[in-house]
């Protein structure tokens, strides 16, 4: 048995962590997260966290679901693992395609797996790239994101995502890859302009984009359609429609990435569903398994899936782990809990907007806010100096930092991006749990107001 400060130890000495300041880690020591129930995670000194980000965007079905491991269990002990290259397959992944083909929209059909939501991107770049080479324009090749989009980190999700600091460290990025302005209308928008006029300004980038390029040159566009990790950026209602209008003009694909919206989190299974977005493909990931196996879901709509079997020919793709028989069984048995528990429609009708209100209601009017936004359980809170003038406080990140310490010390694990604060909690909170994670967001804004105004 190890204690906290031989664990933190050994931790700094042969552990580098995703994401993470490692000399701010030798220093400070990482936090041990040692037991999870229901909506709370436990570290090594019993300190109970309200999880208000299901563990990164994915536990949607809560923590100690034994109906989880048992699926493993048995899945371990019959077939642990075989591939499905070589037109192979294990049982799992065939019967997770039928249901995925089920929930997705209705021109979805065929699914490509991963273990990742990186991977999942890696496999859609590859795939709308090899569909135009398929149709004969090869040259047609270009894909559209935008900045401050998150698509992952291998060197592709790198790529396409549209983080400047992760571009810097890449030192070379896949070609043919550009970055347009994100819809982001509190930050963004003209003086006098409305959002619906701001979100056609924005989706018109996209426009702008294929006509320097030249349509024929142009593969996709790709987007997440609540920007997760760039800071929970909801676009206005006329933004994804004009971008599906966009697409079709000038026929370029639609790639959705759904690797956080996916399985409920907006109130529908997808929200492709919930902006009424009809995708060539869908990347899908984390809240899959609910996150207790590594499995992610490429969605590959019937115009690319067509032409891909039809025209024959083998896509040189895949992954080891592609269908793990494993991780498909847990992914079914985890569909199969939140339909039987009605977690999506209860997001939809009842947790959704409670929290909606709640973040509207009690945080909104906190004198360091200057926006709430949410679609269904996912959402922000805005750390401003100055309400009236949005001026922030700096350096950027600062305050959001200071609010999120204090949040955690008070029994909220949420997460700070910029100057936002990011909540994304399972699926299975109640009312009482939004009300319980109201309350100590608002201590942790008092804190905060009275350290930063010092
Ligand atoms: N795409 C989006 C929108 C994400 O938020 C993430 C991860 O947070 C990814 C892709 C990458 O997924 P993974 O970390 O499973 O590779």
């Amino acid at each position: 048995n190890y204690s906290l400060k031989q664990l933190q130890q050994i931790d700094a000495a042969h552990h580098l962590h995703p994401f993470t300041d490692h000399k701010e880690l030798r220093d400070i020591g990482s936090r041990m997260i040692t037991r999870a129930e229901g909506p709370f995670i436990y570290d090594s000194e019993g300190t109970e966290l309200l999880d208000g980000m299901a563990g990164l965007w994915c536990v949607n079905v809560g923590y100690g679901r034994t109906e989880l491991a048992e699926a493993a269990y048995e899945q371990m002990k019959e077939m642990p693992y075989y591939n499905s290259f070589f037109k192979c397959s294990t049982p799992t992944p065939v019967l997770l395609s039928k249901k995925l083909a089920e929930l997705a929209p209705k021109n979805i059909n065929q699914v490509f797996y991963g273990s990742s939501g990186s991977e999942s991107n890696d496999t859609a770049l590859r795939l709308v790239r090899h569909y135009w080479a398929l149709e004969g324009k090869p040259q047609k090749n270009r894909i559209i994101s935008r900045k401050m989009a998150y698509h992952g980190s291998t060197v592709a999700g790198t790529s396409l995502g549209g983080m400047d600091g992760m571009h810097q460290q890449l030192g070379g990025a896949v070609p043919n890859i550009v970055h347009v302005m994100m819809p982001y209308a509190y930050e963004l928008a003209l003086p006098g302009e409305n959002d619906h006029d701001f979100g056609l300004r924005a989706a018109r980038s996209v426009e702008d984009a294929i006509l320097e390029a030249g349509a024929e040159n142009v593969a996709a566009f790709i987007g997440e359609p609540i920007m997760g990790a760039g800071g929970v950026k909801i676009p206005p209602e006329s933004y994804w429609p004009e971008i599906q209008r966009i697409c079709r003009k000038y026929d370029v694909l639609l790639m959705l990435d759904e690797v956080i919206t996916g399985y409920g989190r907006t109130g529908e299974w997808f929200a492709a569903q919930t902006f009424g977005i009809e995708a060539d493909t869908i990347t899908t990931a984390k809240a899959l398994t609910s996150g207790y196996q590594p499995l992610s879901a490429l969605l590959v709509g019937d115009r690319i899936a067509a032409t891909l079997v039809d025209k024959g020919g083998e896509f040189y793709h895949g992954y080891t782990y592609s269908g793990h028989p494993v991780a498909c069984a847990v992914a079914l048995k985890n569909l199969e809990i939140i339909e039987r528990e009605g977690l999506v429609e209860r997001v939809k009708t009842d947790t959704g907007p409670y929290f909606a209100q709640m973040l509207k209601e009690r945080i909104a009017g906190h004198g360091l806010v200057g926006e709430v936004r949410s679609v269904g359980l996912m959402g922000a809170i805005e750390i401003v100096k100055d309400k009236a003038t949005k001026e922030r406080i700096s350096p950027v990140g600062s305050a959001a930092v200071a609010v999120r310490d204090h949040a955690i010390a008070n029994g909220m694990m949420m997460r700070a991006t910029g100057d936002s604060m990011i909540l994304s909690p399972p699926l299975i909170w109640t009312r009482a749990t939004i009300d319980m994670a109201g309350e100590r967001i608002l201590k942790a804004l008092d804190l905060a107001e009275r350290d930063l105004r010092k």
